[in-house]
């Protein structure tokens, strides 16, 4: 039997290191439960993104997780070091070495959004990084932000500043929220870039 709705190879590879929402992963188990052709292709993505999952699962990459992802990663026992800091407000973060990935909870109305944008910046607010469309759910009204743990191992205490930015229907911006992150160096040793 021929597919004829193949399931897109970038879907499975988010599908197997559990980057899908919710409902998009439903869709897509069923797709595979009646679809040989797919299951096949599954198998062939799995081998590559197991090198992806590998280092998003080492903290090394910054990268959006699904909640099931951060759930998964509970399960396997690794530390998961988490802050919440409101929109429009600030936190006291840090990071030691028992930590294995750090992750920022950005609270957010996200249901006027088609699309949203994550924002790093300095202390000061300027641009360092953008992560463009971020995958999110509306329902959720949040977005998981890891950091890279290598990273934030090796920074001096700092500020930074996360912004999410959405974008509605006409492509118009919608300022979703600002966090800062107040960062207290606890490692030992200098810290530098
Ligand atoms: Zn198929």
């Amino acid at each position: 039997m021929k597919c004829l709705q193949p399931i897109d190879a970038a879907d499975l590879a988010d599908y197997w290191i559990a980057g899908l929402s919710e409902s998009e992963e439903e869709n897509i188990e069923l797709h595979l439960l009646g679809c040989e052709e797919c299951s096949t292709r599954l198998a062939e993505v799995m081998a590559l993104a197991d090198g992806v999952r590998k280092l998003a699962g080492e903290g090394s990459l910054r990268m959006i997780l699904s909640e099931s992802f951060v759930q998964a990663a509970v399960v396997k026992g690794l530390r998961v070091r988490e802050y919440a800091p409101p929109a429009g407000g600030s936190v006291q973060c840090t990071v030691t070495a028992e930590d294995d990935l750090l992750i920022a909870r950005l609270a957010a109305e996200l249901g006027k959004s088609k699309r949203v944008d994550l924002s790093l910046c300095d202390e000061l607010g300027r641009e360092q990084m953008r992560i463009l469309d971020v995958p999110f759910r509306a329902e959720v009204n949040q977005v998981v932000y890891q950091e890279s743990i290598t990273h934030a191992k090796s920074l001096p205490s700092t500020q930074m500043i996360l912004r999410l930015i959405g974008f509605d229907e006409a492509g118009s911006e919608l300022p979703l929220g600002e966090y800062k992150f107040e960062h207290t160096r606890s490692m030992p040793g200098p810290g530098g870039w």
